[in-house]
C-alpha cells in the first residue's frame, strides 16, 4: 500500500497544484494522501501559507477529498507546522503546532517540524536551505561552530515534543540535510547521538508517530533520508511507530520514496508501519505490504453488509 502524509502544493512552496498532486498519487496507486502545506508563521517566510489563504487551502483540499473518495483514494487535510522553540520572535504566541489559530481549518492531522534555529543576537535561519546559504549562516550566525546548529535543532525538537499538539514528527533529523559526508559535524559523536536519542526517547514517552522522509533525497538536495538508520534502529528499540512522508513538492516526488522508506524500516528491524485512515485512526500495516501499490487499504473501509 502506498500512503504519505507529507505533500506540498502551490498553496505553499510546492511546484504543482493540489489537483495535479492528487491525480499523480492516484495514478501511482496511492491509497492515502495527506496534504500538509507549511502553516503560517509569525514572520514573513517564503514558502509558507499566508493566514489569508488558510480557508481557501482547506476548501480546495476538502473538495479533492470529496472528489477522490468514490474512486478509493482517501485525501486528508493537514498542515506542516513549525515549532520555533528558541527561534520564536519574542512575545509571539504562534510558536507551537498546538497554537489554536491553526485549528480554524480543522485539519485532519498536523505534522510538527523544526526548520529554524537561532543564536543570541543573530538572525534566525532554516537548516532546510541550500548548501551555500547554510554555510553562510553557520559562519555568520553560529560563528563557524556547526555543533551549535544541531544542538539548537534538537533543543527545539525536544521542546516541540514536550509541548505536543501534533500527530506526526516531520523529518526528525533534518539538521543532517547539509551534512552529507559529515561535512559540518560528526553524527557518530557521543554528544550528537545523545541529543538525537534524547529526542527519540521523548517521542517514545509521548507515543508519537515519526515519518520516514526521503523528500530531500528525491529532490536531489541531500543523500540523507530522515531519520538516519542509526536513529531509526533506536526508535525501533523504543517501539516508536513510524509512517511515511514523501515531502513531495512535485508529482515526480510521489512514489519512489515509498520503497526506500519501506526498505529503511525493514533495515531498522520494523515489522510494521502505521497509516492514518479515513476515520483518522492509526492502523498497522505489515511491512511486506508497505511501499507496494495495490495492497488492500484500510480494513475499516470494507463494509460487510
Ligand atoms: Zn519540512
Ligand atoms: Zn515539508
Amino acid at each position: 500500500m502506498l500512503f504519505s502524509y507529507h505533500t506540498h502544493c502551490d498553496f505553499c512552496d510546492g511546484k504543482a497544484s493540489a489537483p495535479v498532486m492528487a491525480q499523480a498519487a492516484f495514478d501511482k496507486g496511492y491509497s492515502f494522501l495527506g496534504f500538509s502545506s507549511h502553516a503560517p508563521l509569525p514572520f514573513p517566510a517564503k514558502g509558507a501559507l499566508p493566514w489569508a489563504s488558510m480557508a481557501a487551502y482547506a476548501s480546495a483540499i476538502r473538495s479533492l477529498q470529496a472528489a477522490w473518495a468514490p474512486r478509493g483514494m482517501t485525501i486528508l487535510l493537514g498542515l506542516e507546522i513549525d515549532s520555533l522553540g528558541d527561534s520564536a520572535p519574542s512575545g509571539s504566541t504562534v510558536t507551537w503546532p498546538g497554537y489554536p489559530g491553526y485549528s480554524s481549518i480543522e485539519p485532519d492531522f498536523r505534522i510538527g517540524s523544526v526548520h529554524y534555529v537561532q543564536f543570541d543576537g543573530s538572525e534566525r535561519f532554516t537548516v532546510d536551505q541550500p548548501a551555500t546559504a547554510f554555510a553562510q549562516n553557520v559562519r555568520r550566525c553560529a560563528h563557524g561552530d556547526a555543533d551549535l546548529v544541531w544542538k539548537a535543532y534538537f533543543r527545539n525538537l525536544c521542546s516541540m515534543i514536550v509541548h505536543g499538539g501534533f500527530d506526526i514528527i516531520g523529518h526528525f533529523d533534518l539538521v543532517r540535510k547539509n551534512n552529507d559526508g559529515e561535512r559540518w559535524f560528526d553524527e557518530n559523536s557521543a554528544a550528537y547521538r545523545s541529543a538525537a536519542f534524547q529526542a527519540a526517547e521523548l517521542a517514545a514517552e509521548k507515543d508519537l508517530v515519526v515519518e520516514i522522509n526521503a523528500g530531500g533525497l528525491l529532490r536531489g538536495k541531500t543523500e540523507a533520508i530522515y531519520p538516519s538508520l542509526t536513529l531509526l534502529k533506536q526508535m525501533h528499540e523504543k517501539k516508536i511507530r513510524i509512517t511515511f512522508g514523501d515531502d513531495a513538492h512535485a508529482p515526480q516526488h510521489l512514489g519512489p520514496g515509498q520503497r526506500l522508506a519501506a526498505d529503511m524500516a525493514k533495515a531498522a528491524g520494523y515489522k510494521s508501519v502505521w497509516f492514518l485512515d479515513g476515520n483518522l485512526q492509526w492502523q498497522e500495516l505489515g511491512i511486506e505490504g508497505a511501499g507496494v501499490a495495490g495492497v488492500a487499504p484500510c480494513p475499516l473501509k470494507i463494509k460487510l453488509d
